[in-house]
């Protein structure tokens, strides 16, 4: 029998999953019965429907690439299932380091640490670095595990109202007459809700001129966006005046998991001595930093896939303009199309399901009241055919609903 002090607890919890509902906002979980990709088994009664996805974060389509499983059970034969150790005590296998190098030399940098997810490395990177004599500014649209992380250090906090380059320029000033010795600016290179771009060239010259270094978080874009797949810093032209790179290999370069900080040599050895979630936490199991190596590799080469994605952007932004839907402007592959209220969000979602196209609804809190949204995301793994069906289900479900 439970003890009276645990009932009421669960009733408490409970009363806030109620809370959660009666606003509309719970998120139910769907489920597939197969790997990642273009077309998706999505479990359904006893069964599974086919479906063709435009929400997941496989931009290139290698999360279930032939080369990238094959590297992955060839690593299983070779180095194990798992570390079942963090780094400082049993070390890392060749593998990981070969990974870490492989990041570095693709963005330019002296050295990459590999975390378990950039969540992690988001959360750790900025405690070791910043002390509480510095100050982190922040752009306001930043990812939570940004969010997170700042918070964990002790350094000054600053927010400026996303991509607005008065605002960052008036933190920095702040931050200057508040006495900070070292200033560090951190942006999404890609925000994931809107699909902006940072604008980095600029942020990086604001930089320059107030004694400021800058870090980005690339996770929507390492892979995919810019030559060869360098990310945002390549696709602006801010090129190597980023002086800290995170990202994840759990989007674009496989869809596995783990994440990293790609920066100078002392920056990363600090980060090895002093970084939390890499100091406590297992090391990436080896399938998995196989897996994502190759995928890094592919990515790389992959000119075509990346050309293919840029085509079917511009085609389904231009497609589902035509039908009548609003997006938000931009050049990546994450095309919102914009709903207001969030019931209207859930009605298209709902009707394109049926019409066998899984997306996913965006309400409060995710994005702000009254911006409710489709977020729609294109992956080289669909055919033009793919995104031409995809702007049909959109087109006859708006009409249906009478949206457009
Ligand atoms: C997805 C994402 C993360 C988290 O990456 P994981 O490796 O899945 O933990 C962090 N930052 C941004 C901007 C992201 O889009």
């Amino acid at each position: 029998m439970l003890p009276a002090m645990s009932d009421a607890f669960l009733r408490h919890i409970r009363a806030t999953l109620d809370e959660i509902e009666a606003a509309g906002l719970t998120k139910r979980e769907r489920l597939l019965a197969g790997p990642q990709g273009g077309r998706i088994r999505v479990a359904s009664g006893g069964g599974a429907r086919d479906m063709l996805n435009l929400c997941a974060n496989n931009y290139l389509g290698l999360a279930d690439h032939p080369d990238v499983i094959a590297a992955a059970k060839q690593a299983m034969d070779g180095f194990g299932f798992g570390m079942a150790s963090v780094r400082f005590i049993c070390g890392a296998q060749t593998l990981h380091r070969e990974l870490e190098l492989a990041i570095a030399s693709h963005l330019g940098k002296d050295d990459a640490i590999a975390f378990a997810a950039c969540f992690d490395a988001n959360g750790g990177v900025f405690e070791p670095l910043m002390g509480e004599e510095d100050a982190i500014i922040s752009d306001g649209l930043n990812h939570a595990s940004i969010i997170d992380g700042v918070r964990l250090s002790r350094a000054k906090r600053y927010r400026f109202a996303t991509c607005d380059m008065n605002a960052l320029e008036d933190c920095l000033k702040r931050s200057h007459a508040d006495g900070a010795r070292f200033k560090l600016i951190a942006t999404d290179g890609v925000f994931s809700m809107d699909g902006t771009v940072a604008k980095l060239p600029e942020i990086c010259a604001l930089a320059e001129r107030h004694g400021a270094m800058v870090l980005v978080d690339d996770c929507h874009a390492t892979g995919h966006l810019g030559e060869q797949g360098r990310g945002t810093p390549a696709l602006t032209g801010a090129g190597d005046r980023v002086d800290i790179v995170t990202g994840t290999l759990g989007k674009t370069l496989g869809g596995g998991m783990g994440g990293f900080v790609a920066a100078a040599q002392p920056i990363v050895d600090l980060l090895r001595q002093r970084a939390r979630p890499y100091l406590f936490s297992n090391s990436l199991a080896p399938p998995v930093a196989a897996g994502a190596l190759k995928a890094l590799e592919i990515a790389i080469a992959a000119d075509d896939r990346r050309a293919l994605l840029g085509d079917h952007a511009r085609r389904f932004r231009a497609g589902v303009e035509a039908a009548g839907f609003t997006t938000l402007p931009g050049v990546t592959p994450i095309i919102p199309v914009m709903l207001g209220e969030a019931r209207l969000a859930q009605d298209l979602a709902a009707a394109l399901d049926r019409r066998g196209v899984y997306v996913a609804g965006f309400f409060f809190p995710v994005v702000p009241k009254g911006q409710a949204r489709i977020r729609t995301q294109m992956s080289a793994a669909l055919t033009a055919e793919d995104v031409d069906f995809a702007i049909g289900a959109f087109a006859d479900a708006g009409r249906a609903l009478g949206m457009v």
